[in-house]
C-alpha cells in the first residue's frame, strides 16, 4: 500500500477525552473515529487487524469443529420473552419498534436466536453435537462506555454456541473450545491467561475468562506462583482450612465499652487486639431480603460469592436504618450473639479459626470479647471472602497467590440447560425420548482484543504490533525521495519485490521529512521498518529495524527483501 494513496490520517496531538493508551493511540494512529459515545468507525488501518484476528479465529474454530454462520443482528422480542430475558436484561438491551409496532432489539448476544434455530432444525441425537459461531456487530447500551474500543456500545464479537446430547459430551466440547481459545490468543501474539470466572447463578456451571495481561486491565486476577491455578478475583479462593481452636483455650465472653467506635480500626487500636481477631458482621440485602454475613476483621466480603451462594440476582449492603431494623442494633455494633431470630447468619470459613475474638455486642457503643464460634454462636459456613495476593493457593500445597491485572477478551461458559429448558429446545435420544440440548457459549471480543493488544504492546512513541495481527508487516521509509531520486527508486523497487512475495508493505511515499516519517512509523507500530537513504545507498546499504529494537541493522540492499522475509517468518513461527 502506498501511503500517499491510503486513508491513514495520523496526528501528533494527544486527544483530550481519551484516558487509556489504546484509545489515545488508536485515535492518533488514524485507526478509529468516534461517531457517538461508544460507537466508532473502524478506519482502514484498524480493519486490517480486525480481519487478521478474525482469520485466526476462523482457522482455530474450524479446526476445532465449529461451523460459521451469520444470524440477524435485529431480533424479535418474542424470543427474549421465551427465555425470560426481555424483562431481566435491563437497559443494556437496545429495544425499538418496527412500523407495525412490533418489539425488537439489536442483539447484544445470540443465545435466543441460535436456540430457536437449532430447536427447529435438529430433531435427533444423530445430528449432535453441533457447534456454530458467527463474527458480528453487537450492541450493548453500556452504562459507561469508555476506554475507546475496550468498552464500546457497538463492537464486534465472535460468538459461538454448542449443542450436545448430554453433559459428558458438552464437557468435551467445552474443553475443546478452551483449547481453541488458548491457541487463538497465542497465535495473536498476546500474553494472556485463562482464569476461572464467576458463573452468576447458573447452578453447577463452569466458566473461564481469557485475560490479556495488562496494567490497565479492568479485571483483578489472582494466580498461583507454583501451579496453574488462576481466577478472576470475583471467583478466586484461598485455601480454606481454618481449624476450630481447642476449646481448652476459650475464655468467658465479656462485654466492654467502646464508645463511638463503630469501625474495626478504632476498636482494634482501643482494645489492643489485631483485626484478625475480629469477627465483622455485615448486613446485606439479597434481592431485598436481609441476611447477616460474618468475615474475619482483616478480610473483605466478596459480594459475588454471596450472590452465587444465595442464588440472588442482586446483593447490596443494607443502609444504617435497615441494619437497625434487621439486626436490632446500630451499624458498627452488630454481632452474631443474640441476633434477632429470623435473620439468616452466614460466615466465611476463616471465622471458624478465630479464638477469643471480638465482635459487636448488638447494642450501641459496646463490643464483646472472648467470642468463640461454635460455643457462642452457630452459622452456615461457606467461602465468602475476597482472596488476596499473598494468600495460600486453594489447589496446591505451599503455593502463594499473586495479583495481576487483565483485560477480558474471551469467555467460555457452560450453560447446561438454561436456554434449552426455558425455550423447550429438545431432541429425540436413542430411546426415542425428548431431551433438552446441553449448551455452551463462547465469546471473543474482536475489537476489544485489538485494543488489548495495544494496551499490552506499546511504548512512549506508539503501538508495537505483534507480527500476527499487525496491519502491515513492514513500513518502507525512503529518506528525501524527491531530492534523492535514487532512494525513491530503490524504495519503489523493494516495495515491488516485497509485495510480489506476499509481504504486506506500507510504503511511505508521502515525501515527509525523515523526523516526522519516523515518528509516524513508531506511532503506527508496524513491526519492521526499512529506511532507505542516499547516504547508505552509497555503500549499497539500507537500515532495517524492528519496532521494539533501538538500533537498526545495516543490510545490503540486494539482501533486504530476503532479510525482511526471514524476520517475518521467524516472528510468525514463534506464534504458530
Ligand atoms: P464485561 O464483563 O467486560 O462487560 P461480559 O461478561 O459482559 O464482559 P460477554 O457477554 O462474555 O462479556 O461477551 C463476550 C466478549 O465480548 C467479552 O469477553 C469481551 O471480549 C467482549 N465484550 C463484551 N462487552 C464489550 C464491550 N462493551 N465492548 C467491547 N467488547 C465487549
Ligand atoms: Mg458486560
Amino acid at each position: 500500500m502506498r501511503y500517499s494513496q491510503y486513508f491513514l490520517p495520523t496526528s501528533a496531538d494527544t486527544p483530550s477525552d481519551a484516558v487509556v493508551i489504546s484509545h489515545k493511540l488508536m485515535l492518533r494512529a488514524g485507526m478509529i473515529r468516534k461517531l457517538a459515545a461508544g460507537i466508532y468507525t473502524y478506519m482502514p488501518f484498524a480493519l486490517r487487524t480486525i480481519h487478521k484476528i478474525s482469520n485466526i479465529l476462523r482457522e482455530e474454530l474450524n479446526r476445532a469443529g465449529a461451523i460459521e454462520l451469520l444470524m440477524p443482528a435485529v431480533q424479535p422480542a418474542e424470543l427474549w420473552q421465551e427465555s425470560g430475558r426481555w424483562s431481566q436484561y435491563g437497559p443494556e438491551l437496545l429495544r425499538f419498534k418496527d412500523r407495525k409496532d412490533g418489539d425488537f432489539c439489536f442483539g447484544p448476544t445470540h443465545e435466543e436466536v441460535i436456540t430457536a434455530l437449532v430447536r427447529s432444525e435438529i430433531r435427533s441425537y444423530r445430528n449432535l453435537p453441533v457447534n456454530l459461531y458467527q463474527i458480528q456487530t453487537k450492541f450493548r447500551d453500556e452504562i459507561r462506555p469508555r476506554f475507546g474500543l475496550m468498552r464500546g456500545r457497538e463492537f464486534i464479537m465472535k460468538d459461538g454456541y454448542s449443542f450436545d446430547a448430554d453433559e459428558a459430551g458438552a464437557m468435551v466440547t467445552y474443553w475443546k473450545m478452551y483449547e481453541a481459545y488458548r491457541r487463538i490468543f497465542h497465535r495473536c501474539g498476546l500474553k494472556f491467561r485463562p482464569v476461572e470466572a464467576d458463573t452468576g447463578n447458573i447452578g453447577g456451571s463452569l466458566s473461564h475468562e481469557f485475560q490479556v495481561l495488562a496494567e490497565s486491565g479492568e479485571d483483578a486476577l489472582l494466580n498461583c506462583g507454583s501451579c496453574d491455578y488462576a481466577a478472576n478475583v470475583e471467583k478466586a479462593s484461598e485455601r480454606n482450612d481454618a481449624a476450630a481452636p481447642d476449646p481448652a483455650g476459650f475464655l468467658p465472653v465479656e462485654t466492654v465499652d467502646t464508645p463511638g467506635m463503630g469501625r474495626i480500626e478504632e476498636v482494634s487500636a482501643f482494645l489492643q487486639r489485631p483485626p484478625e481477631q475480629f469477627i465483622k458482621m455485615l448486613v446485606c440485602l439479597a434481592d431485598g431480603t436481609p441476611v447477616a454475613v460474618l468475615v474475619r476483621g482483616d478480610h473483605e466480603l466478596n459480594p459475588v460469592k454471596l450472590k452465587g451462594l444465595l442464588g440472588a440476582d442482586a446483593v447490596e449492603m443494607a443502609d444504617d436504618a435497615m441494619v437497625l431494623s434487621a439486626a436490632g442494633a446500630p451499624a458498627g455494633f452488630v454481632g452474631p450473639i443474640g441476633l434477632k431470630g429470623n435473620l439468616r447468619l452466614l460466615a466465611d470459613h476463616a471465622v471458624r479459626g478465630v479464638l477469643n475474638g471480638v465482635c459487636g455486642a448488638n447494642q450501641a457503643d459496646k463490643h464483646r470479647i472472648h467470642v468463640n464460634p461454635g460455643r457462642d454462636f452457630q452459622a452456615e459456613y461457606a467461602d465468602l471472602r475476597m482472596a488476596r495476593a499473598g494468600g495460600r493457593c486453594p489447589k496446591c500445597e505451599g503455593g502463594v497467590l499473586e495479583a495481576h491485572r487483565g483485560i477480558e477478551v474471551g469467555h467460555v461458559f457452560y450453560l447446561g440447560l438454561k436456554y434449552s429448558r426455558a425455550m423447550k429446545a429438545q431432541f429425540l435420544d436413542a430411546a426415542g425420548k425428548e431431551n433438552p440440548f446441553v449448551m455452551g457459549c463462547y465469546g471473543i471480543g474482536v475489537t476489544r482484543t485489538m485494543a488489548a493488544a495495544i494496551e499490552q504492546n506499546h511504548d512512549a512513541h506508539g503501538v508495537i504490533w505483534p507480527m500476527p495481527i499487525a496491519p502491515f508487516h513492514v513500513i518502507l521509509c525512503p529518506i528525501n525521495p524527491k531530492k534523492d531520486e535514487e532512494a525513491g527508486r530503490a524504495a519503489d523497487a523493494l516495495y515491488g519485490e516485497l509485495t510480489q512475495a506476499g509481504v504486506e508493505v506500507l510504503h511511505d511515499d508521502r515525501g515527509e521529512r525523515a523526523g516526522s516519517m519516523f515518528a509516524d512509523a513508531d506511532l503506527l507500530g508496524v513491526p519492521i521498518r526499512v529506511a532507505i537513504g542516499a547516504r547508505g545507498l552509497k555503500d549499497g546499504i539500507v537500515e532495517i529495524k524492528r519496532r521494539n529494537e533501538a538500533e537498526p541493522a545495516r543490510v545490503p540492499l540486494k539482501e533486504a527483501a530476503r532479510v525482511v522475509q526471514d524476520m517475518i517468518r521467524q516472528d510468525l513461527e514463534k506464534y504458530a
